[in-house]
């Protein structure tokens, strides 16, 4: 097939070549191989597809109650009744009296009858023979028809070029060896078999995807994955980033190490040592440091930052918010500004000139350390000297924002290494297959001295309780968290609960100080409530999300979600987090409003359960699937199109397995491998 044949709609979807449209898979079938008499699909009765053909032998265009058409057709058992609510002129010509049709749909009982509403049909010879195959039917977009993809498919799996493109490459001792008792066909016939099912094909499992011809193509995407992922990790071990081993005495590491109010953790020095390792080599980092919100995620950070500046190098800190990106800032001040070291602030909300200033120094090298939002890669800033960067909240960051801070230095391709933070865990099929290449780090402890957040989960009928005990709380002198509902639909009404939360907690809690933040405010007066509550001029702060990652208060202890039902488990366990950094116990209260969801109320409690973040990162992954831990900015680009990383973890070690074997003794077989299957697509693979 040539792409001339091709209507544009197709190539709009990616359809244009041959290869691209016999990997374009049904999502389902049709089977139109039996034909029942009219008797046999009344008979059949609802919910069941049923094909059938008859003439037809009445015609007629009702106005009431609204536009319709009826056709009747009729055969040598039984007649029955189309009906269609919006139809065409053509299609009243189409189904003329007398003429033959094949109609496919459900049969259920009319008030004239037997009927089929909106059948499919096609005008056929009574005696056209039946497909041998069942009937694909493919994902499509608008303006593109079942029936002008089934042509194009059936076109390019009969094209010449197909049958170098699907051959059989993987050597069949290997498949032997990793899989003895595999029953799958190779590649081409797996292909048809999908597109041409056989009229007995086990449906069920071509539904569910477990049959073995889709088997053998999960497995050669996997692989074509892994593959991947393996060369991009040696190729950036062949790209130059200058090292940084341990520097001498008299060093901001040193120094820093001196401020710290505390000891690192053995959790912290591990992690440390590992990614002090990674510096010290020349090729760039490409580590994640995972820990759990509150495990001390950020005195690592600035320990990596310290070791690039003791090397003359600037380091710069991203973060997905200006709040959380404030706090870092602020932080960062605290423990190297007295070690004399000058820290540049970027971010979104900076006046044109003061964004104007912090470019310059950022870009002559007198800022030393960085620390902004996505205004860092936004901004076209261009760093003088940059020898890492550090990616707070990775998860949140698109992998082509993450490629965006490798920077040019004249004409040069720069890499700095890269430190990735997160408060996810990643669960293991995600490790194992979009994170492959990275290195991770685990703080799996937290700071001395953390007490259980213990959790509660409360009816929202019991507010004026909550409020009673919020006061006793507050008298002991301790702070606390008000966070409000959150409502996708509507910023303006969210905004709009938080006023009247605010104002109904003042009311109630006269001898405190209560503050509100949220969303709409402009950053200097976030930052303004941010402080006072830190400083505890404010003792209950009334909050949107805007809380949800990095706050730093331990005074606070309590924290109280309104229509915790409406959050994911990632969001109440990083809001969470927000308090439990204290000494004190503390304790957070999921109020929630009925009627409670199946899905709801088994969220609440497991949250009530459980604090491991693993634990409910596995169950958010298990529900929401990997889109949304991989970050929003990743989930349109889904690399696996046919895996799905639950059903199919199994085949993941074996497409692991064959992929090292591949590189190893097979190196030429590779190439043709990832071309086949990724094309284009490779590039997100390198990040
Ligand atoms: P996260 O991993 O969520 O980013 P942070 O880095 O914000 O956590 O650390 C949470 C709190 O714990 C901060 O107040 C920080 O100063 C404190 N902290 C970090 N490491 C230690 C430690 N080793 N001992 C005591 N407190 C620590
Ligand atoms: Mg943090």
């Amino acid at each position: 097939m040539t792409t001339k044949q091709a209507p544009s709609t197709l190539q709009k979807m990616g359809l244009d070549t041959p290869m691209a449209l016999a990997l374009h898979l049904p999502s389902r079938y049709e089977d139109e191989t039996e034909l029942l008499t009219i008797e046999e699909a009344i008979h059949l009765g609802r919910f069941n597809s049923a094909q059938t053909q008859g003439v037809v032998i009445r015609n007629q265009v009702l106005f009431r109650p609204r536009r319709q058409m009826i056709v009747t057709i009729e055969d040598e058992t039984e007649t029955l009744n189309l009906r269609f609510l919006n139809f065409y002129p053509s299609q009243q010509k189409q189904m003329a009296v007398g003429v033959n049709i094949r109609v496919r749909g459900e049969v259920r009982e009319g008030f004239q009858g037997p009927e089929m509403v909106h059948p499919t049909v096609r005008v056929v010879a009574p005696d056209t023979p039946l497909p041998a195959s069942l009937t694909p039917v493919y994902p499509a977009s608008v303006g593109v028809s079942q029936t002008i993809i089934r042509k194009a498919v059936s076109q390019a799996l009969r094209d010449p070029s197909l049958q170098d493109s699907l051959a059989e490459f993987l050597p069949k001792d290997l498949m032997a060896e990793l899989l003895p008792s595999h029953d799958w066909p190779n590649l081409q016939a797996a292909i048809t078999y999908l597109h041409q099912p056989p009229a007995d094909a086990n449906t069920q499992a071509l539904l569910e995807r477990t049959h073995p011809a889709w088997r053998r193509v999960q497995f050669e995407e996997l692989l074509a994955q892994q593959i991947s992922l393996k060369r991009a990790h040696a190729i950036r071990r062949e790209r130059h980033a200058p090292s940084f081993p341990r520097a001498k005495k008299q060093s901001f590491e040193e120094g820093l190490l001196k401020v710290l109010p505390f000891k690192l953790t053995n959790s912290q020095d591990r992690v440390w040592s590992e990614i002090s390792n990674d510096l010290s080599q020349s090729f760039p980092m490409n580590r994640l440091l995972q820990g759990d919100v509150g495990s001390g995620k950020t005195v690592v950070a600035a320990l990596a930052a310290a070791r690039a500046m003791d090397h003359g190098y600037q380091a710069a800190i991203m973060a997905p918010t200006e709040i959380l990106a404030e706090q870092h800032y602020l932080k960062m001040k605290e423990w190297f500004e007295p070690l004399g070291v000058r820290i540049a602030w970027l971010s979104g909300s900076l006046k044109a000139k003061e964004k104007r200033l912090a470019q310059e120094v950022i870009e002559n090298g007198q800022a030393q350390l960085i620390i902004g939002t996505h205004a860092l890669i936004q901004e076209n800033v261009s760093f003088a000297k940059l020898g890492l960067a550090v990616i707070d909240e990775q998860h949140r960051f698109g992998v082509r924002q993450r490629l965006e801070i490798q920077q040019r230095v004249g004409s040069e391709l720069f890499y700095c290494h890269q430190l990735m933070m997160s408060a996810t865990p990643i669960p293991r099929t995600l490790a194992m297959t979009y994170y492959a290449d990275l290195d991770v780090s685990v703080i799996d402890e937290l700071p001395p001295g953390r007490k259980p957040i213990a959790t509660k989960v409360v009816k929202a009928s019991r507010r004026d309780e909550v409020i009673g005990g919020l006061q006793s709380w507050l008298s002991k002198g301790l702070q606390a968290y008000w966070v409000c509902p959150l409502i996708e639909e509507s910023e303006v009404l969210q905004l709009q609960t938080a006023v009247e939360s605010f104002e109904q907690l003042t009311q109630a809690l006269p001898d405190f100080k209560v503050g509100l933040v949220h969303g709409r405010l402009k950053a200097e007066e976030k930052a303004a409530v941010m402080a006072a509550f830190k400083a505890n001029e404010i003792q209950l702060l009334v909050a949107t999300t805007v809380i949800e990652v990095g706050v730093d208060v331990p005074n606070a202890a309590l924290m109280v979600i309104e229509h915790a039902e409406r959050f994911g488990y990632a969001q109440i366990h990083q809001l969470r987090g927000r308090v439990g950094r204290g000494s004190a116990d503390s304790v957070c209260i999921l109020m929630y409003a009925e009627p409670l969801s199946m899905a709801a109320k088994e969220r609440l409690q497991t949250l009530r359960e459980t604090s491991d973040g693993f634990v409910i990162a596995e169950r958010d992954l298990s529900l929401r699937g990997p889109g949304e831990l991989l970050g929003a900015k990743q989930s349109g680009d889904a690399m696996l199109r046919f895996v799905d990383l639950q059903r199919d973890a199994w085949l993941i070690e074996l497409a692991q397995q064959a992929a090292e074997r591949l590189l190893a003794e097979h190196a030429d077989l590779v190439e043709r491998h990832l071309e086949r299957w990724l094309g284009s697509r490779a590039e997100f693979l390198k990040a």
